[in-house]
């Protein structure tokens, strides 16, 4: 179950744009990029931004950007994109339903989490149920029709309990759907590419994988 473990405000910088690793905290002055908007490293003032790319550095740039989103590491996402080739449909947009459909991709949607890291801890430390049975695997896929809910025992800790307000102010995608006092979503279908609200551009990470 590896993932990143490094700084992730870098992995903003390195991209060039804000990737909303660190919820709430991307919204304010405090964001790394508002305040140093340039790539890491020691050269990172003077030339990276600006270098003109070549095809293949965007296509490397666009696969790591994704990856960077949804927390995923190289093997893990090369997997995904076997298995979305293997799919019906465009590989692109059968890579993004994928990333969408990741259990803890799905917690953080319905507004359980403010990022996908905090909703793939939440996942890991047990405290949701698929189906009505105790899931802690972040990289679950999740199906049509699947209910997602915080587990009875969870209700109770604080986290949960203040929660429920907050997520009154969220908006939740439309192919999710939320009960707040249930504290639980249900999964009405799989994405339409234009429910993945992500700046990216999958054509580039097929061309990538297909060199
Ligand atoms: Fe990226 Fe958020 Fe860090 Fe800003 S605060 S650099 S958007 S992770």
């Amino acid at each position: 179950m590896a993932r990143n473990t490094g700084p992730v405000c870098k992995l903003c910088r390195r991209e060039g744009e804000k990737l909303l690793l660190k919820g709430e905290r991307c919204f304010t002055p405090k964001c790394a990029l508002e305040r140093r908007a340039y790539a890491p490293g020691m050269h990172g003032r003077q030339t990276r931004f600006r270098r003109k790319k070549s095809d293949y550095g965007l296509q490397l740039r666009e696969k790591q950007k994704a990856r960077r989103i949804y927390g995923v590491l190289e093997r893990q996402f090369r997997r995904y994109f076997k298995g979305a080739e293997r799919r019906k449909g465009l590989t692109g947009v059968n890579l993004l339903v994928m990333l969408e459909s990741r259990l803890d991709n799905v917690v953080y949607r319905l507004g359980f989490a403010d990022s996908r890291a905090q909703a793939r801890q939440l996942v890991r430390h047990g405290h949701f149920d698929v189906n009505g049975r105790k899931t802690n695997i972040p990289s679950f896929l999740v199906k049509a029709g699947d209910l997602i809910a915080v587990r009875e025992r969870s209700k109770g800790l604080a986290y949960f309990r203040d929660l429920s307000t907050v997520m009154e102010n969220k908006v939740v995608p439309e192919w999710l759907s939320l009960d707040i006092p249930e504290m639980e979503g249900r999964v009405l279908t799989f994405p339409t590419r234009e429910d993945i609200d992500v700046s990216l551009n999958e054509q580039l990470i097929v061309e990538y994988y297909s060199r």
